[in-house]
């Protein structure tokens, strides 16, 4: 080999380290320095994560082996959509996923709030009653339920509601939940997620346990766990434990990034068939919804569901190790256990949460030119700022933050198709703040 040539292999080769790829991205060294200690650190922390994703990985390549799907199954269907296998395969791919009698999955369920809603008002009749057991639902269930007066609320209906608050810890509060189950209860929900609540998310084994308790005590009061940020981040499901609905949104963990809209509920067949019958129209039930051309994104998106959860999981808990190095409080903490791909990471100030934003806005493949600007947007009462260069809209399985404009200015980050893209925008989120002169590095 001459040596000239050597020469020029060497320079090649170092030109394209991790390292010096990273300082060409805009990393200086002594940010990349810092990320590496903390990054082997995280080694086990890994291994672990890695470990769930395999075992999630064969559960859905089983499911699809089981059901024959073929590459028929990716035809789609127009009009009514009658005889769509592709489709009716898909839920029972993913009723084989979780473990349940029965699925519903289509692209005419819009996002995960139009999936809780459906499986709610499905399921509920005049006069019945519905307990959150896990305290306030997620923000957008509010207008469901009619917990804030609006129009087509479960409230309009005669459908009551109740709400046993979580216990300072963050634990369910079995003596309420079993004092508040009445003879009008007919729903008892259950949010896994902390969603923008800077509560603990909750476990899958807890809300066993609380299931277990109300099955119990209840057998004929439903269950329904709203499951949005929790797929495949364990290797059991709310439905192995008996839940009647599991439900959340495609444009999260379950599509893997593929899947460019849509939504889901697993569960038995009688709370399904009323979903469909709901989503639809009594006599058509499950029978009519053209898929287009939907399937072959909704199968594949499955399949990577595991492998791109993991890679969320793992900038999560990297994102809260490096952050903690420079002092911020991160719910959860870096060495907490996970129920959910959501990390929250307290500003303390407006300027730390825009830097924050920024630097994931400009670490997307999409728009990464674009500044993110605070604004007002209805439901909050301050204004929020979002960084999302996603190839989905709104899509936040894909690298994303946000956070409203007031105290303690939480950044609430997740998402990341691979982990690779999460490393490199939690890295161009903390070079921002050092940018600014918020954080100094090297005397964290
Ligand atoms: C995302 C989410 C929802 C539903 O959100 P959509 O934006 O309607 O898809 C519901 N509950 C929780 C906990 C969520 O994280």
């Amino acid at each position: 080999m001459s040596q000239q040539f050597e020469a020029k292999r060497d320079t090649l080769r170092s030109k394209m380290s991790v390292r010096n790829y990273y300082a060409h991205m805009g990393i200086s060294p002594a940010l990349w320095e810092l990320a590496d200690k903390v990054l082997k650190n995280l080694r086990e922390r890994f291994e672990a994560i890695d470990e769930i994703a395999q075992v999630n990985q064969l559960k859905v390549l089983h499911a699809m082996q089981k059901n024959r799907i073929s590459a028929e199954h990716f035809n789609g269907s127009t009009g009514y959509g009658y005889n769509d296998a592709g489709r009716d395969d898909l839920e029972k791919v993913y009723a084989d996923v979780f473990h349940t009698e029965d699925a519903l999955v289509r692209s005419q369920i819009t996002c995960g709030t139009h999936a809780l809603s459906l499986a709610l008002a499905a399921n509920l009749r005049p006069g019945d009653e519905m307990v959150s057991v896990s305290g306030k639902p997620y923000d957008t269930l509010e207008e469901v339920i009619g917990i804030r007066p609006s129009r087509g609320s479960l409230a309009e209906y005669g459908i009551t509601y109740r709400q046993v608050e979580l216990k300072e810890d963050g634990s369910f509060d079995f003596d309420a939940i079993r004092s508040s189950l009445g003879p009008k209860t007919r729903i008892a929900a259950i949010q896994r997620s902390k969603g923008y609540l800077t509560r603990p998310s909750l476990s899958v084994d807890e809300i066993g346990e609380v299931i277990h308790m109300i099955k119990t005590i209840r057998p004929d009061i439903i269950v329904m766990v709203d499951n949005c940020y929790g797929e495949f981040v364990d290797t059991v499901e709310p439905s192995d434990y008996g839940a009647d609905m599991t439900v959340g949104s495609l444009i999260k963990n379950p599509g893997g990034g593929l899947a460019p809209m849509g939504g889901y509920i697993a569960g038995t067949r009688e709370c399904v068939e009323n979903c469909a019958v709901r989503l639809t129209s009594p006599g058509l039930g499950r029978e009519v919804g053209a898929s287009l051309q939907i399937n072959r994104s909704f199968y594949q998106g499955l399949f990577l569901a595991p492998t791109v959860t993991a890679g969320a999981l793992k900038g999560a808990i990297f994102a809260a190790a490096l952050f903690e190095r420079f002092g911020y409080h991160c719910i959860p903490d870096a060495r907490s256990p996970r129920n959910d791909i959501i990390q929250a990471i307290e500003f303390k100030t407006p300027q730390g949460l825009r830097a924050f934003c920024e630097g994931i806005q400009a670490a997307a493949p999409v728009d990464s030119y674009v500044t993110p600007e605070p604004w007002a947007m209805p439901g909050y009462d301050s204004d929020v700022i979002m960084a999302a260069g996603a190839f989905i809209q709104g899509s936040s399985i894909e690298l994303s933050a946000d956070g409203p404009l007031h105290e303690p200015y939480a950044a609430y980050f997740q998402g990341g198709l691979t982990w690779e893209h999460a490393r490199f925008g939690i890295l161009k989120a903390a070079q921002r703040l050092a940018d600014k002169g918020i954080i100094q590095i090297g005397r964290e």
